[in-house]
């Protein structure tokens, strides 16, 4: 889910100017009436005839996903958010507990001083007392997995709620999901994935992975009708999924409010952001950043990764996209509608951008098979760039569709794998397949797996009129 600045990605090249100094202000610029060019509406899958293996649109949210209402409430000097979740889910399978993944207590979070502590959980339906597991996190945290176990089985199809409150600490800012940098007026704080994740894949079950050693992704959930509210001090601007208006008003705080139809995750970032509202191909696109240059260039990065992706896979997922250049270093996260960006490579922003596609709507187990976002989020920035990865990636060492966990404190050999032999094997397989002939199957893939979580073989399924594509995926081990 995110970029390096590891030689192996490439981005090491790229060097930046610090940005936690307090160079920023407020401001809100329009850059422009939407654009009624439509230039990169969905032309559909090329191929005539849709099947349900190949839809001729992407497949619509299932209409049981879970739904969730968050709030957040940012203390005054944004080290501290009081939060509460609400979830409804109606569980494919019988299940005897619910699992929530706590990602704010991995351990190298939790050494920059982040954390999460829950203060209350319990469901309906006979739900007991919480448990937890340390499942690989910190060991001074409450651990990685919360549970509120069941009395008796809960037949499938019953829609069971929870209510669960939390402290999030944020902690020093690196190129992580949580952090919080500068002083008084030119603070930024930021957190992703910091809400208990509920940790369901429909046909599947529960995810309950190991967190991973390092701050890579572990989770898997569901896309779920999602509720955000965030209150922060007035005098910051949030950018969060889901594009909010600014609430206005003159009180000491405000109250940020939006939802996202089909979200597996959000992102959250407050400080005295500049920012810029335009339209892109109709994507709403806000971006903001600690100084107007910066916002010029990202603004400028993706209008063209919006522009480019939508051509090659189909319509931005989401009506908008909310983009924060956040004052640290390191590269990018995605979330659902949201980016935080701790970089302003044309790399970052474009890959970044992909994962809306491959992760936010296409889903996949990030502990199981994390190239499916990684490997083809990679694979979709190089095509903008036309720059394949030399083919002697495919002869690095290591399968490509490996447990992220597997790979112990190995980041570097993760990211590796991945990012850059994952896509080696897909620009490979494009090659033998034929470019117009991979593209129309990967728009398939696409199409039959939106708002789901995908495996290999379905995307196996998707490339099964083009052996030479498959023999060159299952060569680099990406696919059973
Ligand atoms: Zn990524």
């Amino acid at each position: 889910m995110r970029v390096r600045t590891f030689g192996v990605v490439a981005v090491g090249v790229i060097t930046l100017a610090a940005c936690s100094s307090s160079t920023s202000g407020h401001g809100t610029r329009l850059t422009g009436p939407p654009s009624a060019s439509g230039s990169s509406a969905p032309q559909g899958p090329p191929s005539s005839g849709a099947s349900a293996n190949c839809p001729a649109t992407y497949a619509a949210p299932d209409p049981k996903r879970p739904k969730v209402a968050l709030q957040f409430t940012v203390s005054d000097d944004l080290s501290t958010a009081q939060g509460s979740e609400h979830v409804e889910f109606t569980p494919d399978l019988p299940i005897t507990e619910l699992v929530f993944r706590l990602t704010a207590n991995t351990a190298p979070t939790v050494e920059a001083g982040n954390k999460i502590v829950i203060n209350s959980a319990k469901a309906d339906h006979g739900g007991g007392a919480p448990k937890y597991d340390a499942d690989g996190a910190a060991p001074s945290t409450q651990g990685g997995l919360l549970h509120i176990p069941f009395a008796a089985q809960i037949p499938a199809g019953t829609t069971v709620s929870a209510d669960i409150t939390f402290t999030l600490t944020l902690g020093n800012g690196s190129f992580d999901r949580f952090g919080r940098v500068g002083d008084g007026a030119s603070r930024y704080a930021w957190f992703g994935s910091a809400q208990p994740l509920l940790a369901w894949e429909r046909g599947h079950g529960w995810h309950t992975e190991p967190m991973i050693q390092f701050t890579a992704e572990s989770a898997t959930s569901e896309a779920m009708q999602t509720d955000l509210t965030v209150t922060a001090p007035a005098s910051k601007t949030v950018i969060m999924s889901g594009d909010p208006a600014d609430p206005g008003g003159t009180g000491a705080t405000k109250t940020w409010h939006s939802t996202v139809d089909s979200a597996r995750d959000v992102s959250v970032a407050v400080g005295p952001f500049v920012v810029s509202d335009s339209i892109v191909n109709g994507v709403k696109l806000r971006v903001g950043a600690t100084s107007a240059d910066e916002r010029d260039q990202l603004v400028e990065l993706f209008t063209l990764a919006i522009t480019e992706h939508s051509k090659r896979f189909g319509p931005f997922p989401f009506p908008s996209l909310s983009v924060a250049r956040v004052p640290a270093q390191g590269g990018g996260i995605e979330y659902p509608s949201s980016i935080l960006m701790l970089d302003s490579s044309k790399l970052v922003a474009v890959h970044e951008t992909a994962h809306q596609w491959f992760y936010a709507m296409v889903g996949d187990s990030q502990a199981l098979h994390a190239w499916l976002d990684e490997a083809f989020a990679t694979y979709a920035e190089e095509l903008v760039d036309n720059d394949a990865p030399p083919s002697s990636a495919l002869d690095m060492s290591g399968d490509v569709d490996k447990p992220t966990a597997s790979y112990g404190d190995g980041e570097s050999a993760y990211y590796s794998v991945t990012y850059t032999k994952g896509a080696a094997a897909l620009h490979a397989a494009r090659a033998a397949a034929g470019d117009d002939k991979f593209d129309a199957a990967i728009r398939c893939y696409v199409n039959a797996n939106a708002w789901r979580i995908a495996n290999p073989s379905d995307l196996a399924t998707a490339l099964a009129a083009l052996p030479a594509a498959i023999a060159v995926l299952r060569k680099a081990h990406a696919l059973p």
